[in-house]
Formats: structure tokens, C-alpha cells, sequence
């Protein structure tokens, strides 16, 4: 593995404040977490460990700064996001360092296109701000009826390490856009990147707009979720915590949106044996972002005609990879997030090993030298859909060859799960494609690619891996705004 040298002005990093009320502010009990980069285990920042009495601040500053947020002109607003786009635009190559730094995603492969990213959503939904369009209903000639958008006020925010800066713009923007003020709190695996995108968004909006916080979720993210201020809640991160967040909204009568985990499956038809597919499939695996994506297509379905072929090229594929240094530009697939992650990814590549029936196709577990959390693109073959290393969500580069010879039988396997975000179907035979994707239970279907989403879609989940929709116009109105009727007597 190659070490390349750090940017001299990321190395230091040092301690990084968070945002609240306009102000760059520590904790109030002063303690920090440190931010230790996967790529060799070393320290790299500080940020504060916010609490209770740090989110009763923020709050606070975003309830205060609602009315004025709410009442500016949404051109206004759309006018602002893109200033913040045009301002971020020459900073993204370090922010993108940076946030390679901090979860281990790979720079050249992943976190450039997802600073990128940033820059469009703002722009996107700067562009759609004047979109919060209402409707008029013909109830009769003496009555003028018709409805508004209307904000619901704070929103609390939180996001999860693996896409931090992808899940943070795609809440920040349609939420500030459509008039509400927020408090977002960082995952503490990977605050940094997002702490630098607010600082440019403070250069643009009035303070106690958007407020970040930093720390963990038992601290402040509980903190957040039962603030009663909070007037809507918008989450993106695993099942368990996200079941958990709808159970305290209830108590509230609080809205949701929920992107959850999923365990997506590919489906590969007798037709689809070549290159091209086993590099979609590739790609669909999410295996350049070590699997750490809720879009994984880790349950790769491959009819049993080409699994010899299928499972040739998909190896010698993920074995001529570069795993390494994530700042390396000759590395396609950086480090995984923290040790939790590597020991949990490590486990369930154990117990594939160990079951009775499986076979490891490429990969195993690791036995890189030296510091960082670093593993191999790992396949078993011959896999059974109810086997653990199937059924639960690893969130690591492993993914299951699971044979089929009937499409009905294909279809109830790949929906055989709690999950419902992706699917992925390989095949030339246009019928065969639409039909299997109608058929799969989950908010987003591919035929024949394998790429990540995109601003105009409406991505969400199905089953446990979701509620509502990201990405789109439709997405920001029915997530962040609520609906008015006025009714008008026109004979009085
Ligand atoms: P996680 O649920 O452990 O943490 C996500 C965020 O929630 C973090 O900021 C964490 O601090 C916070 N949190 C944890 N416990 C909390 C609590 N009790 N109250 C409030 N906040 C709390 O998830 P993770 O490990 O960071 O991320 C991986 C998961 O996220 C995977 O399941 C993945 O599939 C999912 N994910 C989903 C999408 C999507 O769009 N559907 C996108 C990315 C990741």
C-alpha cells in the first residue's frame, strides 16, 4: 500500500468549532471527540461533544430566526444557495480531502463527484424556490378555495458518515429553500467536510438559519429528536435508530422522513454475461465505497447458465482493484469508516467462511500491513438468501452470489427481505427487464446500470428501508411543507 502525503493545510487540522446562532461555539460542558482518520488511524481533529444544553441553544436560534427566514422572498432564498454554490465551488477539491480523510472514501473514485454533488444540489434547489406552488379547487362560483405551501418551521436534521456530505446538502437546501430554519447534527465519524460547508453557507444566510451541530446520537441526536420546538424531523441513517426517531415523533405528533438501510439485490439474466454487466454489477455492489452505501446491490442474483462465466470475470475483476490510501490517486477503493465497522464487516466475512455450503469466491479477511482499516472486495458463491450473510445489511465490500433458473422464483427471493430501497436488473430482454423491475419492492429500480441517484428523481425507500422521498422537487414539498386552505366567500 502506498502512503501518499497529506495537503500541508489538512494535516493540521486541529480543533473545529460548530455552528450555532451565526457563531462558531464549543461545547457547553467543553468536552471534544476526536476524529480519527481510518486511513492510519490517526488523529486528525476535534470537535465538540455537544449535548442537551447545546441543542437547547440551537433551537432556540433556529425558532428565533424563523419568521424572518420564512417571510424572505423564496427567490430570495434560491438566489442565496446558489451564491453558497458558486462560493463553494473553488473549495471543493479540499473539502473532498478532507472528507476522504475522515470516513476513508476513496478521492478520485468517490468523494470529489460527491463534493460535486453539493454544488448541483444547491443549485437545484435554488432553482426550484419560487415551485412552492399551491392549487385552487372549483367548489363553487361563490367561493374561492385554494391552498399554500407553508414551512413547518425548525427542522431537526441528522446524518450518517458514509455520504456525509451528500446526505447534509440533500437536507439543508430544499429544507432552507422551502423556508424553514434547521439544526443538523453531524455523524461523529465524520463531521469535518459538513463543518466546512457551513461555514461557507454562514457567509450567505442570516444567523440561526442553519445551525450544525457535532456529537453522539445517544447525546445530542437524542437531545434533538425530543426537543418539543422541533417541528419536523428528517433523518438519514440506519433502521434501528430510524424506528427509534418515528417512535419519539409520535409522542409529538412530529412528521418524519426516514432513509434507512437496505439489502438490494441485482438481478443478472441468462443474457447478461458480458463485461459490461459484470462492471455494472460492480458498481451496483457500491464495492468503491467499501459497500458502505444503502443502495449496495449486495445480493447478486445470477441465473445458473452463467454463474461459472458470471463469477470468472466478476473475481478476476475485484482482485486487479486497488485497495489503499485514500488520498492516493492509483487507489479505487479507500478505507472503512471506524474499527466498530471494520470488526462488524470482519465478523460477517467470518461467518460466511464458516458456513456450511458457501464458498469464497475472492477476498477473505484482511491481511493488509501496517495502520488503517482496509478490506478486500469479498465474494462468496453458492449463497442461500436466507443465510445471515445474505439477509443482514454488512454495510462493508461483501456481497452473495445467490443462483436462480425461474424468474417468479428470482423475483419472491429478491423481495424476500424487510428492506426495499434499490434493485438492479441486467438483462437485454426489454420485457423481461420492466417486468422484473415492476415487480420489485423497492423505491428504485436500474435495468441495465448501476450508477448513484440522482437530483430529479424521487429517491426513497420502500418497506423498512424508508419514508419519503429525497432528491426531487416532489421530494423537498412533500418533506418540508405542510398545506393550507383558505377559503374565500366571494358574495360577501
Ligand atoms: P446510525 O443510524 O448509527 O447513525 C446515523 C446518525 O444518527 C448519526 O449521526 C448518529 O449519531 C445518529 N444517531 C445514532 N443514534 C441516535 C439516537 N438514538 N438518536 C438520534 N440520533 C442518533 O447509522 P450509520 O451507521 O451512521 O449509517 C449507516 C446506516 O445508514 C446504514 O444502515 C445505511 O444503509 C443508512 N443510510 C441510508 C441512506 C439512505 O438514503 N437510505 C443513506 C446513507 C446511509
Amino acid at each position: 500500500m502506498t502512503t501518499q502525503t497529506i495537503a500541508p493545510e489538512l494535516s493540521a487540522i486541529g480543533d473545529q468549532p460548530m455552528l450555532v446562532a451565526g457563531e462558531w461555539i464549543e461545547a457547553s460542558d467543553g468536552d471534544w471527540i476526536d476524529v480519527v482518520s481510518p486511513r492510519d488511524l490517526t488523529t486528525i481533529g476535534r470537535v465538540p461533544r455537544g449535548g442537551p444544553e447545546d441543542v437547547q441553544h440551537a433551537v432556540a436560534a433556529a425558532a428565533a430566526a424563523f419568521p424572518a427566514w420564512r417571510d424572505t422572498k423564496p427567490r430570495t432564498r434560491g438566489d442565496l444557495f446558489r451564491q453558497i454554490a458558486d462560493a463553494l465551488e473553488p473549495q471543493l477539491e479540499r473539502i473532498a480531502r478532507l472528507n476522504s480523510l475522515e470516513n476513508g472514501n476513496d478521492l478520485r473514485t468517490q468523494t470529489r463527484g460527491e463534493a460535486a454533488f453539493v454544488v448541483d444540489c444547491f443549485r437545484y434547489f435554488g432553482g426550484v424556490a419560487t415551485e412552492m406552488k399551491g392549487e385552487t379547487v372549483p367548489l363553487s362560483s361563490g367561493v374561492l378555495d385554494y391552498s399554500r405551501r407553508e414551512p413547518w418551521g425548525v427542522v431537526g436534521a441528522i446524518v450518517p458518515w458514509n455520504a456525509p456530505l451528500m446526505m447534509a446538502a440533500l437536507k439543508i437546501a430544499p429544507a432552507l429553500v422551502s423556508g424553514n430554519t434547521m439544526v443538523l447534527k453531524t455523524a461523529e465519524d465524520a463531521p469535518l467536510a459538513v463543518l466546512e460547508v457551513a461555514r461557507i453557507c454562514q457567509d450567505f444566510l442570516p444567523a440561526g438559519v442553519l445551525n450544525v451541530l457535532t456529537g453522539y446520537g445517544a447525546e445530542a441526536g437524542e437531545a434533538l429528536i425530543n426537543h418539543p420546538d422541533v417541528a419536523k424531523l428528517s433523518f438519514t441513517g440506519s433502521t434501528g435508530v430510524g424506528k427509534r426517531i418515528m417512535r419519539t415523533a409520535a409522542d409529538r405528533v412530529v412528521p418524519v422522513s426516514l432513509e434507512l438501510g437496505g439489502k438490494s439485490p441485482q438481478i443478472v439474466f441468462p443474457d447478461a454475461d458480458q463485461d459490461w454487466v459484470v462492471d455494472g454489477t460492480i458498481a451496483g455492489m457500491r464495492i468503491y465505497r467499501q459497500g458502505q452505501s444503502c443502495t449496495a446491490g449486495s445480493r447478486l442474483f445470477v441465473h445458473e447458465d452463467i454463474l461459472d462465466t458470471y463469477l470468472d470475470k466478476l473475481t478476476t475483476k475485484l482482485s486487479r482493484l486497488v485497495v489503499g490510501d485514500p488520498l492516493d490517486e492509483a487507489t479505487d477503493i479507500g478505507a472503512v469508516v471506524n474499527q466498530r465497522q471494520y470488526d462488524k464487516i470482519c465478523g460477517y466475512i467470518a461467518d460466511g467462511i464458516a458456513q456450511p455450503g458457501a464458498e469464497l469466491a475472492t477476498g477473505g479477511l484482511p491481511d493488509f500491513d501496517g495502520p488503517g482499516l482496509y478490506i478486500r472486495p469479498t465474494v462468496f458463491a453458492n449463497v442461500s438468501n436466507t443465510w445471515r450473510i445474505a439477509a443482514e445489511e454488512i454495510f462493508g465490500p461483501v456481497a452473495c452470489v445467490i443462483p436462480w433458473r425461474d424468474e417468479k422464483d428470482v423475483v419472491a427471493m429478491a423481495n424476500d427481505t424487510h428492506y426495499g430501497l434499490a434493485g438492479f436488473v441486467w438483462t437485454k430482454d426489454i420485457g423481461a427487464g420492466l417486468r422484473t423491475a415492476h415487480a420489485l419492492e423497492a423505491g428504485w429500480v436500474q435495468v441495465n446500470q448501476g450508477g448513484g441517484q440522482v437530483l430529479g428523481q424521487s429517491f426513497g425507500g420502500y418497506k423498512q428501508s424508508g419514508l419519503g422521498r429525497e432528491f426531487s422537487l416532489e421530494g423537498m414539498l412533500e418533506s418540508y411543507t405542510t398545506r393550507k386552505h383558505i377559503s374565500l366567500s366571494l358574495e360577501r
